[in-house]
């Protein structure tokens, strides 16, 4: 990691990006797979002999060059881009707020526009640099339908699923603000990884569960992966799920990225308490599921999260039981010491439990990396920024509700 300079925790007030189409009914181009794109353009007209040129045209300028401006792309005849800019668009999501922690993590909030019905919604990104890598944390959902206890996001009810578009925009918006596209220089004093690419890893594990929007998050990360555009290996995209059994096999299938599975405990009785889906497909289930997932091998493990929480799941008796139920799955033990949010019950284990529990395991020949505590000044666990700004924003929202009935939109 290059760090040009110690920064202080910055909060950044918004709006720092207006995005012109808040309240556009116009479609995006993001997000659509080539076929969907040559549909769309053979909708407006485009000849038939022309699409697969204008695709390639549009997918070089979306995801190699980073261009959110139809206007930019030089190479595109001005008809084309006039016909382009008034039947679609390209802009990214707004920024709400943008914090940066004295440790480099990067933290938004992002607005999507309502796309004709509906309001806008608000979902949270973050980036976290480190040495050698960047890995950019990506929200699936608006909330979340699950309840895992320990988890902020599940105090937020479930408003609905991203689509493709809004998925792909996050990671297309981190790469504009770390200047991560060709010619664009990396703002002053970012802490960035040295190498040629900033953001060099995604994990789905941001606000809500991937796998109960399968297709929107499988054509997002399908384009994520596409070597003829945003090219991230699919070694380096991990999908973190609380355990939706019957999608995990299709998602090894389909989308062939890592899976995480966020376990946290090792007996049902617990695990129903912490992760409730697993009343719904309990543990033997999951672990089976893991089994089958394809290509798993010892150079493509399976990583199980598990949260620390003091006098809950952290004892070593604990710890052998992790190393029992996992027998035979070439597998990475996380533990993420605990990040309190307000109103939780729950607390981190101490650090020298953490260090038995981590010894213990991996003694037992698992990897068992303690996840650093990362962006504590700037609530950097999931859920923390949208519900902080809920509170602070809602004269906002009146206004905008206030707008919507007066009939510029759609309330949903
Ligand atoms: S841990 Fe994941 S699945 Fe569980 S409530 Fe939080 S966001 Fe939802």
């Amino acid at each position: 990691m290059s760090v040009s300079a110690a920064l202080a925790p910055v909060e950044i007030k918004a709006p720092l990006v207006a995005n012109p189409d808040l309240f556009s009914a116009k479609p995006s181009l993001i997000g659509l797979t080539r076929e969907m794109m040559a549909n769309a353009l053979k909708e407006k007209g485009v000849p038939e002999k022309q699409v697969r040129m204008r695709v390639s045209q549009l997918w070089h300028w979306l995801y190699i060059r980073g261009v959110s401006d139809f206007d930019a792309m030089t190479n595109v005849a001005k008809d084309m881009r006039e016909m382009l800019k008034a039947h679609f668009t390209i802009a990214r999501p707004e920024i709400v707020e943008e914090q940066v922690s004295n440790d480099g993590t990067r933290k938004w909030l992002l607005r999507f526009p309502p796309r004709g019905a509906g309001r806008p919604v608000e979902v949270e990104t973050v980036y976290i640099p480190e040495e050698g890598r960047g890995t950019l944390c990506i929200s699936s959902q608006v909330g979340c339908s699950l309840t895992c206890s320990f988890c902020h996001t599940g105090t937020q009810k479930l408003v609905r699923n991203l689509t493709s578009e809004e998925i792909l925009a996050q990671l297309l918006l981190a790469r504009d603000r770390l200047g991560d596209f060709p010619g664009a220089d990396t703002p002053p004093g970012a802490f960035v990884p040295t190498g040629e690419r900033k953001v060099t890893n995604i994990v789905m594990m941001g606000m809500g569960e991937p796998l109960y929007n399968f297709e929107s998050v499988k054509t997002a990360l399908l384009i994520a992966t596409d070597g003829d555009g945003l090219s991230l290996s699919k070694r380096r995209v991990t999908l973190s799920t609380s355990g939706v059994v019957p999608e995990i096999y299709r998602t090894g299938e389909e989308i062939g990225v890592m899976l995480a599975i966020s376990l946290h405990a090792v007996r049902d009785e617990l695990r129903d308490m912490l992760v409730p889906i697993n009343k719904k497909y309990p543990l033997k289930d999951l672990l089976d599921a893991c089994r089958a997932y394809p290509s798993l091998s010892n150079a493509r493990r399976i990583t199980f999260e598990y949260v620390m929480l003091k006098d809950v799941n952290d004892s070593l008796e604990d710890a052998k039981l992790l190393t029992q139920l996992l027998k035979g799955i070439p597998a990475k033990i996380n533990l993420i010491p605990f990040n309190p949010w307000p109103g939780t019950n729950y607390q981190c284990s101490d650090w020298a439990t953490i260090e038995k529990f981590a010894d213990f395991i991996n003694q037992a020949g698992y990897a068992s990396p303690i996840r650093t505590p990362r962006g504590r000044d700037i609530l950097a666990a999931c859920g923390q920024l949208k519900s902080e700004s809920e509170r602070m924003r809602k004269t906002e929202r009146l206004a905008f509700e206030a707008m919507m009935i007066a009939g510029h939109g759609e309330d949903d």
